[in-house]
């Protein structure tokens, strides 16, 4: 489909954020079980359950669009889940691979806050004001995840530094 209003650009990343969230809730349980930390591990798995809520907000934002859910592949996604592959499978202390996946989590929580504030300022400008309200609830949970990460890093980097 050519990209020729700015609504089409606004369904344009939506279709990539659609994608997006659906290669994380294939990722995050990975980064759970690769994770040692209690505590982030169960921060990778309410994300999980956050991240399947952020998929049925984008299908109430297709249908308030009039369009079918689409998917459109989110490469920049794919390079970071790749960097997150790649950190499991490393072989690494346990604290130290905390730490590492802390890193790689907050870069797509970072990806998915821009990602977001982008659509959420489209809907705003094109006057749709339910949309804008519902990327403006998953733009803060995304916020909220990457500041949890920040505080769990305060201590498992300093348990990474020991090992
Ligand atoms: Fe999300
Ligand atoms: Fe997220």
């Amino acid at each position: 489909m050519a990209i020729r209003t700015f609504e089409d650009l606004l369904v344009d990343e939506i279709k990539d954020l659609y994608d997006a969230e659906h290669q994380l809730t294939k990722a995050l349980p990975k980064m759970a079980k690769a994770a040692t930390s209690p505590d982030l591990k169960s921060a990778f798995e309410s994300h999980l359950h956050q991240t399947e809520g952020h998929i049925k907000r984008l299908e109430q934002v297709f249908a308030g669009l009039g369009k079918k859910p689409t998917r459109k592949t989110c490469v920049a996604m794919k390079g970071l889940v790749e960097e997150g592959s790649e950190v499991i499978e490393e072989d690494m202390g346990a604290e130290v691979k905390d730490a590492a996946l802390i890193g790689a989590a907050q870069r797509v929580e970072h990806y998915e806050i821009a990602g977001y504030g982008t659509v959420r300022t489209f809907a705003h400008l094109l006057g749709h004001n339910d949309l804008e309200t519902l990327l403006q609830s998953t733009l803060n949970e995304e916020a909220a995840t990457d500041e949890k990460l920040t505080g769990l890093a305060g201590r498992i980097n300093v348990k990474a530094m020991q090992q």
